[in-house]
Formats: C-alpha cells, sequence, structure tokens
C-alpha cells in the first residue's frame, strides 16, 4: 500500500509539499512556503516530523510555493539528495537568497541555505534518476517556467504521475508540456490552478498587448509592465522581441528580471529551451531574445541615481516600453516608475498576470485609483494617483481548463488526486472527466491510501 499526504497546496495554491510512502520508504514531492500579502509566509504544517526519516526529496520546478521550505527541512536534519533540474538549482539559489533580504532567518538561515545547495542532485529531462532502494524517477518536461519538471516515480513497480505546475500552451520558450501515455499509472497528482477557466491561446493576448503598446505609443504615451521575474517576465520580453525588432522602440528591462536573464542565457540550448526560439535567436544573430539592440537592462551601469533615471525613462516622449517587477505591484522598481508616470493619462499600465487578493495590483485592477507606493528619499511612502490608462493581459503559465483534462483523460490511469488549486477548480474538473476515474480532493494533513 502506498500512502499520500498532503502538506501543502491542497484546496490553495502556495506550499505544495506532498510526501509519499510505503512502510521502508518516504520520498517528498515539493517543498514550498506560501506567501500572503501583508503577513508572513507559512510553510507546511506536521511535515517536520518525517524530516529524519525522508530518502529522498524531488522538485518540480523552481517557483517559492514549491521550493521555499527546502532548507527548513535541512535545518531540521535532512541529510539525503535534494533532486531537482539543472536550472531549478540556479534560480533557487536566486529566490532564497532573494527571500532572506525580504523576511529575514524566520524559517532558516543563510548557512541552511548554503547547506541545502550542497544537497542537490542535478537530473536532465527523460533520464531515469535513482531515489531510494526500488525508487526511481524520470523528470518530463513541463512547459512552465525555465527547467519546470513533471515527475514520474517507479514505486517497485507502481507508477505514480506529479504534474507540478504544467503548462498546455506553447509559449515563446518552451512547448507544451510532456506526459506518459504508454504506461499504466497507479494514480496522478495534478495541479487545478485553472479548473474553473478556459484562457484564450496565446496569440489573442499577445496581439491586443502589442496593439496597445502601439496605440500608447501614438497618443504620446509609454507602457508601463509590471511583471513577475520568472518565467513571464521573458516571456513577455520574447513577445516584444519578436515585434520590435528593427524598430525604434526601447524596451527598458529593470529589477530582478535581470538576474533571471542570466540564468535564462546560461540554459540557452535545445535540452532546455525550445527549437523554435533557438532557430529565431539564430536566425537574428543573438544568442537570446534580449540581446537584441533595443533592449536596454536598467542598471547601476547606466546611471548613479536610478529613480532619476527611470523618471526620465517614463517621462519622455519616445517609444519607450517599460518592463519591471514586482508582477502584482508589491514592491521593485515598478514603484519608481509609477511615482513618476502614474499620473500622465497617456501612459498605458498593462498587467500581464493574475493578481492575488489584497495585493497593489488587484486593488488597481478592482478600480482602485489612489494607492500607497514606495518613494524614494520617504519612508512613509507616498500616495500615488493612477491616471494611466489601465489593462489586464490574460497570460497565464499553467494548464488551461480543457487542455488539462484532455490530458487527464489521455493518460492511463483511474485515479486522480487534485492540489493546487481551489476546491472549486477541483470540483469543476472532477465533473468533466471522461473515463469514470476515481478523484480525491484532499485537505491539507490528509493521507490518501491506495492499494496495489
Ligand atoms: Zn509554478
Ligand atoms: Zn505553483
Amino acid at each position: 500500500m502506498i500512502k499520500v499526504t498532503i502538506y501543502g497546496a491542497a484546496k490553495e495554491i502556495g506550499r505544495s509539499a506532498i510526501l509519499v510512502e510505503d512502510q521502508d520508504t518516504k520520498i517528498l514531492l515539493d517543498c514550498g512556503l506560501k506567501i500572503r500579502p501583508k503577513k508572513p509566509t507559512i510553510g507546511p504544517e506536521g511535515l517536520n516530523e518525517h524530516t529524519e526519516n525522508l530518502q529522498s526529496i524531488v522538485i518540480s520546478h523552481a517557483h517559492f510555493d514549491h521550493t521555499g521550505y527546502i532548507p527548513r527541512i535541512v535545518r531540521d536534519g535532512y541529510e539525503g539528495s535534494i533532486n531537482m533540474t539543472h536550472p531549478t538549482k540556479d534560480i533557487c539559489a536566486i529566490l532564497w537568497r532573494d527571500h532572506l533580504k525580504i523576511e529575514g532567518e524566520r524559517h532558516w538561515s543563510e548557512d541552511d541555505m548554503y547547506d541545502t545547495l550542497y544537497q542537490i542532485r542535478c537530473h536532465y529531462y527523460q533520464q531515469k534518476f535513482e531515489l531510494a532502494d526500488g525508487v526511481s524517477a524520470t523528470f518530463f518536461d513541463a512547459g512552465h517556467i525555465l527547467g519546470s519538471a513533471s515527475i514520474l516515480l517507479d514505486w517497485k513497480g507502481q507508477l505514480i504521475f506529479y504534474t507540478g505546475d504544467i503548462n498546455t500552451f506553447e509559449t515563446p520558450y518552451h512547448d507544451t508540456n510532456k506526459y506518459p501515455t504508454l504506461e499504466e499509472i497507479s494514480f496522478i497528482i495534478s495541479e487545478a490552478t485553472n479548473g474553473l477557466r478556459d484562457l484564450p491561446n496565446r496569440e489573442s493576448p499577445n496581439k491586443s498587448f502589442i496593439d496597445a503598446i502601439k496605440a500608447t505609443y501614438k497618443r504620446g504615451g509609454v507602457t508601463i509592465t509590471p511583471t513577475f521575474a520568472l518565467g513571464r517576465g521573458q516571456e513577455i520580453e520574447a513577445i516584444l522581441a519578436k515585434e520590435f525588432i528593427d524598430t525604434n522602440f526601447n524596451i527598458y528591462i529593470d529589477g530582478m528580471i535581470l538576474k533571471m536573464n542570466n540564468v535564462y542565457r546560461r540554459y540557452f540550448h535545445e535540452y532546455w529551451v525550445s527549437k523554435k526560439i533557438l532557430e529565431w535567436c539564430s536566425d537574428n544573430r543573438i544568442e537570446v531574445p534580449f540581446d537584441l539592440r533595443n533592449f536596454i537592462g536598467v542598471s547601476r551601469n547606466l546611471a548613479d541615481n536610478l529613480d532619476t533615471f527611470r523618471k526620465m525613462i517614463v517621462s519622455e516622449n519616445k517609444p519607450n516600453i517599460i518592463v519591471s517587477t514586482s508582477g502584482m505591484l508589491e514592491g521593485g522598481p515598478i514603484h519608481s516608475y509609477l511615482n513618476h508616470g502614474a499620473g500622465n493619462p497617456k501612459n498605458l499600465l498593462a498587467i500581464s498576470g493574475f493578481q492575488v487578493e489584497e495585493t497593489i495590483g488587484r486593488a488597481i485592477l478592482d478600480g482602485e485609483r489612489k494607492v500607497n507606493l514606495f518613494s524614494w528619499g520617504k519612508k512613509k511612502g507616498a500616495e500615488v494617483e493612477i491616471k494611466t490608462e489601465v489593462r489586464q493581459f490574460q497570460f497565464s503559465g499553467h494548464a488551461q481548463r480543457n487542455e488539462l483534462l484532455k490530458m487527464l483523460n489521455a493518460i492511463d490511469s483511474k485515479k486522480i488526486v487534485f492540489v493546487h488549486g481551489l476546491e472549486s477548480a477541483a470540483n469543476s474538473l472532477k465533473n468533466e472527466l471522461k473515463n469514470n476515474q476515481e478523484v480525491y480532493i484532499p485537505v491539507n494533513k490528509e493521507t490518501l491510501e491506495f492499494q496495489n
């Protein structure tokens, strides 16, 4: 009998942690922290009691809700291997260091982080690796962000498929996600993020985004695009690169996106990104899309006073596009651009992704027009009135509903556990399944039992 206990991300998004065990083996899939606006992060509850007899940890991808709690497991005494892809390791190191700056040593210390890095083992897609006696894993490209993987566990002859976060869309850097269709799978553990909504295919948000940028320039404004540093940021860079190559548009990149760009550059070959994007780059004699001559990384190499420099970018009457963190406007250089640019109704604030409740980005989308932003030189920040046009473009890094159902119906498995999504999203998927699959929608800390 195999037991599965969901320690986080049951009926929620955040702090993914799934323990798979039988009487003599324990493997942990993912180990994240949940980020909550204006509140401290929380980890998976109750996981620590297993730390000492865990045999192995396998990580699907670098996003913080899947990796933020790993150094804590090491601090609590875990000495085994932590398995992930090569890009995931590099991205984790950046995210963990950034987290120390934001939240301090609340869950783990800098030393714990370095200890953790020593325990990481890296693997490529489609190469089986051993986790414990009779238990091995294979990574499948999940198409979600650089290095993202779904995990196929071979558990003493039984197969278990954990999707991690998957993207069924073809995006600028990645083909659609891969999954096993030939083998019989004992049970699937699947994300359910977009279980409630079907999103338009990628061409339509891409086109409306580009049209909006051009219209903004025509009326004498600049486009300000807050975005996540990892994944979405690079995707938007690629969309802009393809559209504005050989034009006079200036594309300013600011904030943590620049650090993540370096990781993308390091892994820019066919193991990790799609052939299409490699061909496009080689046709245009560049290494990565953000190497085009009209891409400008905003850093201290350009100006001593970055606030003044950003003010110039956002105020000058030129075809300027700003792509900056943070994606939900909770911090980062985007505040500087809005301080100086939000008062101009000709400008466009182009929100590029889902905005969590209680974030500044969400408030603006909900119609709030006076927000408190960080301001250079003013400790308490400043109230800024948003007079720009505000639009949201529906890019999502997750499987859309129909495609997710197609995958779940194509995999030969009679049992599905839904995680990483609201209960309503999981229920909506459950009602549409075709093959009489048995569906589990557990709560946190619930243990499910699967007979051989
Ligand atoms: Zn993710
Ligand atoms: Zn996630």
